[in-house]
């Protein structure tokens, strides 16, 4: 029996950060100008103090300034919209990125709004969703643009594929749909409302998976041969010490039938920080053109 192949993100990403560094280092570092990343994290949740940690962490690998606004949750909603005023008018800023999820008295959207789209390197300002929809994007959400990219790693010519992707979040579900159509996919949405969730995997060449339910996708979903995208990051294990990160996908049997399918940890996770640093790097050059 044939397995399927692993796409190695972890792999896919280093590459990534090398070539960015690269053009870091010769497109701004040479002007000694720096590309900067200001993040905002409110609240003291587990989870995004890591993700944050992670993010400064690649900043500083490929040669992007980073800044963390560390607030409390007791903070005002009104004090971090002053906080994102400022940013947007600080031209030494070039990305904002509001790190999600917010505490539950914050209101996420009106939040986003707020930032400036040509620093709004999470894709997620009204704005650059509707950019994205019109086929002209400026800032791309980062976890479906690294997707995209992993799937391309394996298959660049995605015309007339059929992909199914689970979730319609607007953080990853909506924008993936959106960047695969562009990509002359042709593209099923689904979310927890949907009837024949299985038989509707079983057609699809390209599944993307975002719902959060751990090991939920099983072999008999698949496609065989189909390339499969695990987005899903859960906590599996019965107790705090031998819990781990399992995706959303049964690799142990799915990979009995797919083509290729990503790892969790080590497959969409890297790719989205890359695309940020990316985004990051865009951002900036979006903003000196603008100012010529
Ligand atoms: P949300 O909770 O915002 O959205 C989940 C989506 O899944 C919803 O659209 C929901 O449907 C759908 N859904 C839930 N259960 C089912 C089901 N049984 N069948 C079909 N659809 C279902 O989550 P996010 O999009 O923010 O994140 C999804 C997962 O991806 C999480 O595990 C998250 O941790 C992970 N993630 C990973 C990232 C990475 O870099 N690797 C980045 C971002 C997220 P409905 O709309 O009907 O409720």
């Amino acid at each position: 029996m044939t397995q399927a192949v692993l796409i190695d993100g972890k792999l896919i990403a280093a590459l990534k950060r090398q070539n960015i560094k690269q053009h870091v280092s010769q497109t701004f570092h040479a002007f000694g100008r720096k590309p900067s990343l200001h993040v905002i994290l409110v609240g003291d949740h587990p989870a995004s103090q890591l993700y944050v940690q992670n993010k400064q962490a690649a900043c500083h690998e490929v040669g992007i300034d980073s800044c963390v606004h560390k607030l409390s949750e007791n903070m005002v909603e009104d004090g971090v919209l002053d906080l994102i005023k400022g940013l947007n008018q600080d031209p030494g800023v070039h990305g904002i990125l509001l790190q999600l999820p917010l505490p539950n008295a914050f209101n996420r959207q009106r939040l986003l709004n707020e930032i400036n789209p040509a620093k709004d390197v999470d894709g997620l300002h009204p704005y650059n969703l509707g950019r994205l929809i019109s086929g002209d994007p400026l800032m791309v959400p980062c976890t479906p643009l690294g997707c995209l990219e992993l799937i391309q790693s394996v298959c660049p010519d995605l015309r007339g594929k059929h992909a199914l992707v689970v979730g319609r979040s607007i953080l990853v579900g909506k924008p993936m749909a959106m960047l695969l159509t562009n990509n002359d996919v042709t593209v099923t949405l689904a979310h927890s409302s949907t009837v024949n969730l299985k038989q509707l995997c079983q057609q699809a060449d390209i599944l993307v998976t975002a719902i959060g339910q751990p090991r939920f996708i099983t072999a008999d979903f698949i496609k065989p041969g189909a390339i499969v995208i695990d987005v899903g990051i859960n906590r599996d294990g019965s107790t705090e010490e031998k819990a781990s990160v399992v995706g959303d996908v049964d690799r142990e049997s799915v990979q009995k039938v797919a083509g290729y399918v990503t790892p969790v940890p080590g497959g969409v996770g890297p790719m989205t920080i890359a695309c940020l640093l990316s985004n990051t790097v865009r951002a900036m050059t979006v903003q000196i053109a603008d100012a010529i």
